[in-house]
């Protein structure tokens, strides 16, 4: 068969193991993942109600156009309809911007590490990948600058990044965006938004009003803690947005992903409350962080990238046999270290009572 040359050698994107397999693994009646990012409190109770009382006819296609989800999305931003894009999550919205904008001959620009779907899509369509190294774990956007040519189509910059969980500041950006040329498309992805805390950053919403060439992803899967329903969007010029659209697949969203969507939205109070544990899960790491001595990155998001003076492959499996899955830093391009989502304030203590376990059995 005529498969593209580039598939030879390519793996399926390599999720954290699923609960289920690892408790079939490990004879474990329970296992919490915290590998993911996703949100351990679940999602607005306002969407678990809706779930009870819900009476969707599954065999009709859904809507296409997503039209109650944009109306409600378009009010949220503060933007217009025909400004929006929805995906089967963002992960569905990479690969069209991908499909619509990289081809042999030309190239992208991306950090190092980032989000691994940046690359992985690039690579399925033939496209050069540009990986620059982050510096302390942030995009360093000069030298991101210096790797644009005439040739370049897209830069990914993942904001917060995905590992490390640092922010690109506000400041950093503005400069940035003045120097990128204009016929190069700028994806600023905002999957841990909803997290950010920091002064530094501000919200990026304007820039796609002053750069034709801004796009900005966000998602339903995190804060919003609806990643099984796979909703994703993002806002450009309405003229980016004409020329994604038919890169779609058509029924790109569930009829019940999309109602779901619009039901979370209106809670912005679970939003919050999620944002205020989220903190206080975040202290509990740092603090076990600075009491062992151990490099970690400072997080804008709901996981954290740190050290763990071992091989993280083997902290990964221990922490696995002891009922807690997480990434292991080699599998994410930072070795030595591993990536651990926030749980719930319970299950941080457990977890970090055995990590010091493993840790002094490594150590
Ligand atoms: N971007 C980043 C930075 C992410 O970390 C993720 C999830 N791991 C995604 C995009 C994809 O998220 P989803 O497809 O669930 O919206």
């Amino acid at each position: 068969m005529k498969w593209k040359q580039q598939l030879f050698g390519m793996k399926a994107y390599q999720p954290g193991k699923p609960i289920e397999e690892v408790k079939r693994e490990f004879g474990l009646d329970e296992v919490v993942k915290l590998a993911s990012n996703e949100n351990p409190y679940g999602f607005s109770p306002k969407v678990k109600a809706f779930l009870e009382t819900d009476s969707t006819n599954h065999a009709i296609y859904p809507d296409g156009y997503a039209q109650e989800l944009r109306t409600a999305v378009a009010k949220h931003l503060g933007v217009k309809e025909t400004e929006l894009l929805f995906g089967n999550g963002s992960d569905d919205l990479i690969a069209i911007l991908t499909r619509a904008l990289l081809y042999p001959g030309v190239n992208t620009v991306m950090a190092d590490p980032s989000f691994s779907q940046y690359s992985h899509n690039a690579e399925i369509e033939g496209a050069e990948v540009r990986k620059v190294p982050t510096k302390d774990g942030k995009h360093d956007l000069q030298a991101m600058l210096a790797a644009i040519d005439e040739n370049t189509s897209i830069v990914w910059v993942c904001n917060p990044n995905n590992p490390t969980g640092t922010i690109v500041s506000d400041d950093e950006l503005q400069n940035f965006l003045k120097q990128v040329p204009s016929d190069v498309l700028v994806v600023l992805d905002e999957a841990y938004f909803e997290y950010i805390n920091a002064p530094e950053f501000k919200d990026t919403l304007h820039y796609v009003k002053e750069y034709p060439n801004v796009i900005i992803m966000r998602t339903f899967s995190k804060a919003y803690g609806l990643a099984s329903f796979r909703v994703g969007y993002a806002y450009a010029q309405e003229d980016v947005i004409a020329k994604l659209d038919p890169v779609r697949g058509p029924f790109n969203n569930t009829v019940l992903s999309q109602k779901i969507a619009v039901v979370a939205l209106e809670d912005q109070q679970f939003i919050q409350e999620c944002r205020t544990k989220n903190e206080n899960g975040k202290k509990q790491f740092v603090e076990f962080c600075n009491k062992h001595g151990l490099n970690y990155y400072p997080s804008q998001t709901n996981f954290i990238l740190f050290e763990v003076k071992a091989d993280s492959d083997v902290v990964f499996q221990e922490m696995m046999k002891r009922g807690f899955i997480i990434r292991s830093g080699n599998a994410l391009g930072t070795p030595g270290y591993i990536r651990v989502t926030f749980g719930t304030e319970e299950q941080n203590s457990k977890f970090l009572t055995l990590l010091e376990e493993v840790l002094t059995e490594q150590g």
